[in-house]
């Protein structure tokens, strides 16, 4: 069949040498596309995309290839260990007070930018707690107005924001997610989610206005654990109406929450893979809902330290890379122990700017 490409791209170029020179170009122009295009399909060829943003799914993040390069298309950086809060199964803990100075850290988050990130997720300890919130508020407008990233979030315990931080830097963020484990005060605080007179769920309700008056997509995460994985949250959940609902299953790591040289003991609120499948069998009717077991979690985050070093779960501790600032992303995030299959398993790549999500504020 390939024979009869030569003779008509011939036969055509006959019939266009009988015509006025003037009209030869356009004549001969759609031949030169259709003989091109059929010598690449004869090939087997098709066009590579290169941009990032038209990778397919399975190739972003990816390690495919042997050379292929990992992509960290979605960031957590958990730039602070300091919290005010006491979880009893806390899993990112206070075991250093250091913070980057705000330069360095926005060469890192650009370095970042430059190696393909799309998503960056502030988070701690307690994001809000360092510079009453203004290095975090410096940071996510860093991302946006000049890394121009899609996606800006901040996981937090909601328990130190103020309107003022809206009024400057909401316009910046696209997702704000606060930690709510349980809508009884008492629950919430046997947890250790709690600050003497200050009430979480009330601190919640105001924080879902503020959002939606600030135009911030609100999210909420849960963490199940043996103090609240039989309490019914439909309701709450409903009246909140959240983008997203994060319900974790309580997880032990090493050096964190469990083992001699962790700051906290958290193998008393851990519950088995059948209580936590029948707590998401009892809110399956809540549309928002995103659970996360404890296989999923592992190994599906790309988390950088306060030095901007990942980390990596494999081990189920958190042993660190290099930090990127002093060997680059590409060479440290080949010790993340990132599982790019789980990541996008677990539905790590969703809708995740604001201005994609049309929310009806
Ligand atoms: S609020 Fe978060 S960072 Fe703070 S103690 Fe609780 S789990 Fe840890």
């Amino acid at each position: 069949m390939w024979m009869l490409v030569p003779i008509a791209f011939a036969g055509k170029l006959l019939s266009a040498f009988q015509k006025p020179l003037s009209s030869l170009w356009s004549s001969l122009v759609p031949w030169f596309f259709w003989l091109r295009a059929v010598l690449w399909l004869a090939g087997g060829k098709s066009p590579q995309p290169r941009a990032r943003g038209l990778l397919p799914e399975s190739r972003a993040g990816a390690k495919e290839g042997l050379d292929q390069p990992t992509i960290p298309t979605s960031v957590n950086y958990h730039f602070t260990r300091q919290c005010n809060y006491k979880c009893g199964f806390c899993f990112h803990t206070a075991k250093t007070s250091f913070v980057l100075p705000l330069a360095e850290a926005k060469r890192g988050l650009r370095l970042l930018q430059e190696a393909g990130m799309e998503k960056i997720n502030f988070s701690g300890g307690e994001p809000f707690i360092h510079d009453r919130g203004e290095y975090l508020g410096k940071l996510v407008r860093f991302c946006k107005e000049e890394l121009g990233l899609p996606s800006v979030s901040i996981v937090s315990n909601g328990s130190l924001i103020r309107e003022r931080w809206f009024q400057n830097y909401g316009e910046y963020l696209d997702i704000l997610a606060i930690s709510c484990d349980s809508f009884d005060e008492q629950v919430n605080v046997l947890i250790g989610r709690g600050q003497g007179k200050k009430n979480h769920v009330e601190n919640l309700q105001k924080l879902r206005t503020w959002c939606r008056d600030y135009r911030v997509a609100f999210k909420i995460n849960s963490v199940i654990n043996r103090f609240n994985v039989d309490e019914d949250m439909r309701e709450q959940i409903k009246a909140l109406n959240p983008v997203r609902w994060k319900v974790f299953q309580c997880l032990l790591i090493e050096g964190e929450n469990s083992g001699e040289d962790a700051l906290r003991e958290a193998q008393r609120f851990v519950i088995s893979d059948e209580e936590f499948e029948g707590f998401l069998d009892r809110h399956k009717e809540v549309s928002c809902l995103v659970p996360e077991s404890n296989q999923k979690m592992r190994d599906s985050y790309l988390i950088l330290d306060e030095y901007m070093r990942f980390l990596n779960c494999q081990n189920g501790r958190k042993d660190p890379s290099k930090s990127i600032l002093d060997v680059g992303v590409e060479e440290a995030i080949k010790f993340s122990g990132f599982d790019e299959k789980m990541f996008l398993k677990r539905g790590g790549k969703y809708v995740w700017s604001k201005a994609d999500l049309k929310l009806d504020w």
